[in-house]
């Protein structure tokens, strides 16, 4: 941290949510720089082919920022967001201020998959939420995640307890990722969170690399082992 107490190396705002979903998810993507494709991630790509386009439209009377750059000093965090809503806070504000009480700012996420409420997703768009709140000086009560399977939207409100979350997670990525940075000065083999197999594995783009079902402890080690060598 610098002496101005702000961060000098920023954290893609994304790694919340891989960071979440498993850590040694997220360790495997800042050490390795493994992204992993698989059916989930072309799906994901596909998904994000239009919001990744920087632009604005206007829809029924809200105007829709696309592929909008977000940061936090505070957190040390940078990213973007999918989509900003940027709506009128009563129906006689027309301000387009970004930091104007007159207008209210929603960030929604595009996610693959059908409607669910995953707690991951919520954090990185609450992260989104922050990051907009900072650089705009402004509040922001919810935002919502987009499902384009089922083409149904989510409305996700930024309570204090996701809040405390998110900047729960912030800080556990922020002290894994200074734990390799360590590891690195000292010319250390950095050691990666332990594999712990559940059925997410399955949905995982870092499968392959990962290795859960022979890394994810002693018993499946010795069983991978028996049936490698036939003992
Ligand atoms: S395969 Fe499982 S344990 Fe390995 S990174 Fe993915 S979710 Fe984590």
């Amino acid at each position: 941290m610098s002496e101005a107490g702000q961060r000098d190396d920023p954290l893609p705002l994304s790694l919340i949510n891989d960071f979440l979903y498993c850590q040694r998810r997220a360790a495997l993507k800042v050490v390795e720089g493994v992204r992993g494709e698989n059916v989930h991630t072309a799906r994901g790509d596909v998904v994000h082919e239009h919001t990744d386009l920087a632009g604005y439209e206007v829809v029924k009377g809200v105007k829709l920022l696309r592929a909008l750059p977000v940061w936090s000093e505070r957190l040390g965090l940078n990213g973007k967001c999918d989509i900003v809503e940027v709506r009128a806070a009563n129906l006689k504000s027309e301000s387009s201020d970004l930091r104007s009480a007159a207008v209210e700012l929603r960030p929604v996420e595009f996610k693959a998959g059908k409607r669910r409420q995953w707690d991951n997703d919520d954090a990185q768009l609450c992260a989104q939420a922050l990051c907009l709140e900072e650089m705009f000086q402004t509040k922001i009560e919810r935002g919502a995640v987009f499902h384009a399977d089922s083409r149904r939207r989510r409305e996700v409100e930024f309570t204090a307890e996701l809040r405390a979350a998110t900047e729960k997670a912030v800080a556990g990525l922020r002290a894994l990722v200074e734990e390799f940075e360590i590891s690195d000065l000292r010319s250390e083999i950095p050691r990666l969170p332990a594999a712990v197999f559940r059925p997410a594995c399955e949905q995982c783009s870092l499968f392959e690399a990962c290795l859960p079902k022979v890394t994810s402890g002693p018993a499946v080690v010795e069983r991978a082992a028996k049936e490698l060598f036939q003992i």
